[in-house]
């Protein structure tokens, strides 16, 4: 039993599934607030930044934003860019300069490559324009505390 147990621990750290598994995601209030002003601040450029975070039980909590400047336009390809190499790093966040925030075809091959959130914020970059997807593009609601 003890080895069936092993193996299959072994099999979801192989497979990652492991960290698809929660049920809530709760992001702290000064996280939201420091993306709206990011995105505001860099219009009508994109910016991303990386969602810092922890999973505890079936709770994913966001507690931090990791954000390089780089260059964007409306143009760029998120998938070029890659993960800082954080174990902290739970997510990603990007804006969009326009009226749509769903995913784009970069945006889902970049969404599937890592993490387990990622946010996209369209214009007019209040709360109510940001939209939580997974790595499969699906939506994902979100707490705000
Ligand atoms: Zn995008």
């Amino acid at each position: 039993m003890k080895l069936y147990n092993k193996i299959i621990n072994w099999l979801k750290k192989l497979f990652e599934l492991e960290k698809y598994d929660f049920s809530r995601v709760i992001f702290d209030k000064e996280v939201i607030d420091a993306i709206l002003e990011l995105a505001q601040m860099t219009s009508p450029k994109e910016f991303i930044a990386f969602l810092e975070g922890k999973q505890r039980k079936k709770i994913l909590r966001i507690y931090g934003l990791a954000y390089q400047e780089y260059f964007a336009n409306e143009h760029s390809t998120l998938a070029k860019i890659n993960f800082p190499l954080t174990s902290s790093i739970v997510g990603s966040v990007h804006s969009h300069p326009g009226p749509s925030n769903k995913p784009s075809r970069a945006d889902l091959h970049f969404f599937s490559k890592r993490g387990m959130i990622h946010l996209i914020i369209k214009k007019p970059y209040t709360e109510k324009d940001i939209q939580g997807y997974d790595t499969r593009g699906n939506k994902i609601e979100f707490e705000v505390v």
